[in-house]
């Protein structure tokens, strides 16, 4: 009897050890059905309750995954708790980038035909990075200026290398890229200061725009005294050329005051 017993804790241990693995069922059918009460008793004796109690554990350990992406998102919401939206963001680090072009044509057409006016607004161009930098940092967004005559948009290293290109075959040629550039820089801006409601971004747009105006007749104007040319609009219509040379007084050495 005592040596049945111990026969049985032994197949109830294995069944226990094994309940896991789903061989329960197959060792408890070899045991006659009064020892399988006896098993039964034993087995609540353990810890551990049957079957189905030992497959809980392993779904509780899987639970706590989802939780661990949790952080990523965070991130996310932040920025949005903020106001900035993916299209408001995606437009301060393309325009951080374009006034960057601006200044570093103006330093490089600088370089090569050393007249002052690309010196100026090079550093003009300069005050105008710093905006959208202030920007960009308050937002915790990622500054994608790298070193100069290097843009991370790929748009704006190919229109840079073209302007360079044909800023070098004469002084009127380097003016008239100047003024490109301006113009560009409008377009820009105003599409996108027409899609944010952030009043910091707003204010920001509108410094950088009148610059541009105010760049832009300077381009004209030197176009006309130094280089004998009179300068047509290139990428701004007729109409909108037209109003941006009434919006100020003055030759463009200024502050402007002009919207469109
Ligand atoms: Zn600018
Ligand atoms: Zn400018």
């Amino acid at each position: 009897m005592d040596k049945t017993i111990t026969n049985i804790i032994i197949t109830a241990l294995l069944a226990l050890a094994l309940g896991i693995t789903g061989c329960t069922t197959q060792l408890a059918s070899n045991i006659s059905p009064t020892e399988q009460v006896v098993i039964v008793v034993t087995a609540t004796s353990e810890p551990i309750i049957p079957i189905s109690a030992a497959v809980e554990p392993t779904i509780e350990v899987i639970l706590p995954a989802p939780e661990a992406t949790a952080p990523a998102s965070e991130t996310t919401l932040e920025n949005l708790a903020m106001g900035l939206n993916a299209e408001e963001a995606a437009a301060l680090l393309f325009m951080i980038e374009e006034e960057k072009l601006a200044r570093d044509v103006y330093n490089t057409l600088f370089a090569t035909w050393n007249v002052q006016i690309f010196q100026n607004i090079a550093g003009s161009e300069q005050t105008h990075v710093d905006q959208i930098g202030l920007l960009i940092s308050n937002y915790n967004l990622p500054n994608p200026t790298q070193a100069p005559g290097i843009f991370t948009d790929q748009n704006l290293q190919a229109l840079y290398n073209t302007l360079i290109t044909q800023g070098k075959q004469s002084l009127n040629d380097a003016i008239k890229v100047g003024g490109a550039v301006e113009e560009i820089d409008i377009l820009d801006l105003q599409t996108r200061l027409s899609k944010t409601d952030n009043a910091d971004i707003q204010l920001a747009y509108n410094n950088l725009l009148n610059g541009s105006y105010n760049h832009l007749k300077s381009f004209a104007n030197t176009l006309s005294t130094q280089g004998g040319e009179i300068y047509s609009q290139q990428y701004l219509t007729a109409e909108q050329y037209q109003t941006i040379l009434n919006s100020t007084q003055g030759n463009g050495t200024g502050q402007g005051k002009g919207k469109p």
